[in-house]
């Protein structure tokens, strides 16, 4: 029969407890989702600031709706690049001290159009470990090499890189190109950039790092993990960053050199045959980056990550060391991590089991994120719910 391996390879995924189902979403409001009826407090969005229903933020975009109408109209390059991209494109790279800065549809597209445009056989992309499948499959599918350094592992790293320099295989390597996350996705925990900085200029390589999760939340002014650490443009050559996390609506960029980016726009097809992003929504997302420059959310944030863990460690409930919105409770087997949502449900407690092949096999896992839009009661209700169900299944430390 033809494509048969569509059936069979749904069928092998149910077998193995690791078939995925999306959930109609009723209504959403701060923290709180309505599914089917019922009403549940949401730990698995990564609206970490709350900037999705920010007043200003929404204002920006209906304002924007009646200036531009609600689509760009035509790719950046014929004629949808718009005032309201530009103005965007100028605050980021200004605020992060870079020459330019580029819009692209998602994090995903700019991902995928970075490996696709700079690739060559002379290039080798080593990549951490843990990045992001955008990432990840973007890099093995391209022309150019592909290597992958264990997470957060510089002199693993330093192997990589000393091999591409005398091996007579890899002997066509000319560049070297580094990528990392600021705060990886599935474990919160940050990537060791200065570490790796200091590698990549040793082997005159650039280091790319992808701060899906730290834009917003860290740096004084929510510019992410390169304004957080002080990072010029030379110690992070390419730097990419999404909006549809901690800023609340959707789309990314990447910032660095002017030629950097000139040659993005000639060549990264997802960037030139693409519609451009929504004026409104640019509009939105540089309003949600005025609304986070004062800190004021970072801190309610930082709050409730602060009394989870203590809340957490309390009661002897099992913790990464990360100390970012995304706090990760490993179950190991993806059947149990299941069952335990599930059980959260019943108690209104909406926490995604986060599965095998998102994350390694053996380390499914509950991925718990925080919000400033969580109340401190609801924290304190979450913790209980937890301990309770986590008991049940004896995922406690201190039994
Ligand atoms: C979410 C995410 C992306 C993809 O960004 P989208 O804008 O959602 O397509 C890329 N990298 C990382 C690390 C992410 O977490």
């Amino acid at each position: 029969m033809a494509f048969a391996y569509l059936k069979e390879g749904l069928n092998a995924r149910q077998r193995d407890g690791l078939l995925r189902q999306r959930r109609v979403i009723d209504a959403s409001v701060g923290a709180m989702i309505e599914v089917e009826g019922q009403h549940f407090l949401s730990f698995s969005g990564n609206d970490y600031l709350g900037q999705r229903q920010d007043l200003a933020v929404m204002q920006a975009w209906v304002e924007g709706v009646s200036d531009y109408g609600v689509g760009s109209g035509a790719s950046p390059l014929v004629t949808g690049h718009t005032q309201a991209h530009q103005q965007l494109e100028d605050y980021l790279a200004t605020g992060l001290k870079r020459e330019a800065a580029l819009l692209f549809n998602s994090g995903f597209a700019a991902n995928q159009a970075v490996c696709q445009a700079l690739a060559n056989p002379q290039l080798c992309i080593l990549s951490d470990k843990l990045m992001h499948a955008s990432f990840v499959e973007a890099g093995k599918h391209c022309e150019a090499k592909f290597k992958r350094f264990r997470h957060n592992d510089v002199s693993h790293l330093s192997n990589l890189l000393a091999a591409n320099q005398s091996s007579d295989l890899s002997s066509s390597v000319q560049d070297n190109l580094i990528v990392t996350e600021g705060v990886f996705s599935m474990d919160g925990d940050l990537g060791k950039i200065a570490e790796l900085n200091t590698v990549a200029q040793q082997h005159d390589a650039w280091l790319m790092v992808d701060d899906a999760h730290g834009m917003g939340v860290l740096g004084e002014t929510g510019l992410g993990s390169v304004e957080h650490f002080n990072l010029s443009q030379t110690q992070v050559p390419i730097l990419m960053g999404t909006f549809g996390k901690g800023i609340g609506t959707s789309g990314a960029f990447v910032a660095g050199s002017q030629v950097l980016i000139d040659y993005l726009i000639n060549f990264a097809k997802h960037y030139v045959y693409s519609t451009a992003m929504p004026p409104a929504m640019a509009l939105a997302t540089y309003a949600s980056f005025q609304s986070l420059a004062d800190g004021t959310k970072q801190q309610a944030l930082t709050q409730r990550i602060a009394q989870f863990r203590s809340l957490c460690q309390q009661k002897g409930i099992p913790l990464t060391d990360s100390n970012t919105a995304i706090q990760p409770i490993v179950v190991g087997d993806p059947v149990k991590c299941v069952k335990i949502s599930d059980d959260l449900k019943r108690l209104g407690l909406w926490v995604t089991a986060i599965r095998y092949p998102t994350v390694p096999k053996g380390t499914d896992r509950l991925r718990i994120t925080l919000s400033a839009s969580h109340r401190t009661t609801d924290i304190d209700a979450f913790v209980d719910g937890l301990q309770m169900v986590l008991k049940r299944y004896q995922v406690l430390s201190n039994e």
